[in-house]
C-alpha cells in the first residue's frame, strides 16, 4: 500500500458554518486558536488575528468578557481575515452583545451560564441570526450539580451529560447549529469523554486538551489527545491550548493535520536524521536553520537534512529534496539523485533556492538543469573517503579483534 493512499475514517457529522468555514459533514478539519490580547485593543487583536491566519488558522476566538470587548468586536469583525467566535463565560448578556457586534459564532460554557432562561435567550437570538454556538464543556469548570451527582469527580459521563443538557435547552427553542467540545487537561479523561460524546450525538466536535501548558510538554499532551481521536475518525475542528504565542497553536494544529494526512500540505515537511558519530556537520543546527529559513512559506515539499553522505541520500530517497554533509561540503539531492555540491556554509541557502525552483518548475526541470552524473561522482568520492576514514575505524575493529583473540589464551 502506498503511504499516500492510507487514510483515516471520518465520523459522519452534521455540518455547520462559522462564517464561511464549514465544520463537520465531511468538511476539511479546521484549525482554531484564541487571541491573547484585550479584545478592546482593536489594532493589537487584529495584528494577532492576521498572524494567526498566516500560520494556517481558520477560525479565531476572542474573549467577550465586558462591554468594551463587545465594542472591540464590532470594530474587529469587519477587518478580520478570519471568522470570529466570541468566548462567553459567565454573563449571558455578553453573548447578546457579541451577536450585536456581528461575530460569526459563540462559545458558551454550560458550567458557567446555568439559568435555563438565559441559555434559551441566547440560543433563540443565535437561531434568529443564523449563528452557530459551541457548547464548550470544560472539566475544570463543570456544573457543580453534575460534579456532585458523579461523586465529586469529573468523569467522562458527567462531561457528556453537561453537553447533552445544554443541547436539550437548545432543542427546546429549535436551535441546532451546534458544535460541542468536552475538554479536560487529563488526556485519558478527555479522550474517553469525546468517544462517549461521539456515540451520543452527530453534532460536529471541536477537539482540545485544555490547559495543556507550555511547549514542548504542552504540545505532546495536546497531540496525544487530539491525534488519538482524529485517528479514530472523531473531530471536526481542533485547537491546541498552549501557554505560548497563539501562532504556535495554529502552527501546531496545521502540522498535526498535515502529518496525519488530513490537510493538504502547504508548508515544508522537514525531515532530518537524528545525527550520529558519522555526522559531518552539526545536524541540529542545520535543521533548525533550515526550519527558520523556510518558516511559514508556501513550499509544500518534503526536505531532508542528513548528517552524512554515507547513508543520507539513500535513507531520504523519497524526499523531494535533501542535503547530506560530506567533507565540509553539502551534497544536494532531488528525489534521491545527486544534483549539486555546495560549500557547507551555503547548505541552507542552497536548499531554499532549490526548493523554490522545484515549486516553480517541477522535479524534472530541477534534474534537467544540472549534470547529475558529475554530482553523483562527487558524492561517491566523499562517501568512499568517509567510509575509509570512519567506517573501519569507528569501532577500532582491528584493535578490538586483537583483544578478543587474546581472551582465548
Ligand atoms: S545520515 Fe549519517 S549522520 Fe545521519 S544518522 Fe544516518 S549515518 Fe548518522
Amino acid at each position: 500500500m502506498d503511504a499516500g493512499s492510507i487514510t483515516f475514517p471520518r465520523r459522519q457529522t452534521r455540518q455547520i458554518h462559522v462564517g464561511d468555514v464549514a465544520v463537520g459533514g465531511g468538511a476539511p478539519i479546521s484549525i482554531q486558536s484564541m487571541t491573547t490580547t484585550k479584545t478592546a485593543d482593536v489594532d493589537g487583536t487584529l495584528q494577532q488575528i492576521y498572524a494567526l491566519a498566516a500560520a494556517g488558522c481558520d477560525i479565531v476566538r476572542c474573549t467577550c468578557n465586558e462591554l468594551e470587548a463587545a465594542e472591540g468586536l464590532a470594530r474587529i469583525v469587519p477587518r478580520s481575515p478570519l471568522p470570529i467566535i466570541a468566548d462567553i463565560h459567565h454573563q449571558y448578556r455578553m453573548a447578546l452583545a457579541a451577536m450585536e457586534a456581528g461575530v460569526h459564532g459563540l462559545r458558551l460554557n454550560p458550567g458557567n451560564i446555568r439559568k435555563p432562561e438565559h441559555i434559551k435567550a441566547v440560543a433563540t437570538e443565535a437561531r434568529d441570526r443564523g449563528l452557530p454556538i459551541r457548547i464548550g464543556v470544560n472539566g475544570g469548570s463543570l456544573d457543580p450539580a453534575l460534579y456532585d451527582k458523579y461523586g465529586g469527580r469529573v468523569t467522562p459521563e458527567a462531561m457528556v451529560e453537561s453537553a447533552m443538557q445544554e443541547l436539550a435547552y437548545f432543542d427546546e427553542v429549535g436551535f441546532h447549529d451546534v458544535k460541542i467540545s468536552v475538554k479536560a487537561s487529563n488526556v485519558p479523561l478527555m479522550v474517553e469523554a469525546y468517544r462517549q460524546l461521539a456515540d451520543a450525538t452527530d453534532h460536529p466536535l471541536h477537539l482540545g486538551v485544555t490547559e495543556a501548558g507550555p511547549p514542548p510538554a504542552g504540545l505532546v499532551k495536546a497531540t496525544a489527545g487530539i491525534a488519538t481521536l482524529l485517528a479514530e475518525g472523531i473531530g471536526d475542528t481542533i485547537r491546541y491550548s498552549l501557554t505560548a504565542d497563539p501562532v504556535e497553536e495554529a502552527r501546531a494544529g496545521r502540522q498535526l493535520l498535515e502529518a496525519l494526512g488530513l490537510r493538504e500540505r502547504k508548508n515544508i515537511d522537514l525531515i532530518a536524521c537524528p545525527s550520529c558519530g558519522r555526522a559531518e556537520v552539526d545536524v541540529i543546527k542545520v535543521a533548525n536553520d533550515a526550519m527558520a529559513a523556510f518558516g511559514d512559506r508556501e513550499i509544500p515539499l518534503q526536505v531532508a537534512v542528513m548528517g552524512c553522505v554515507v547513508n543520507g541520500p539513500g535513507e531520504a530517497r523519497d524526499a523531494d529534496l535533501g542535503i547530506a554533509a560530506g567533507r565540509q561540503r553539502g551534497h544536494l539531492f532531488v528525489k534521491g539523485q545527486n544534483v549539486a555540491v555546495v560549500p557547507e556554509a551555503d547548505m541552507v541557502e542552497a536548499l531554499v533556492e532549490w526548493a523554490e525552483f522545484i515549486v516553480e518548475n517541477g522535479t524534472d526541470a530541477a534534474l534537467a538543469r544540472v549534470d547529475t552524473e558529475k554530482a553523483r561522482r562527487e558524492a561517491e568520492r566523499d562517501r568512499a573517503d568517509l567510509l575509509d576514514d570512519k567506517g573501519a575505524d569507528a569501532n577500532r575493529s582491528e584493535q578490538r579483534v586483537e583483544i578478543i583473540r587474546g581472551l582465548r589464551s
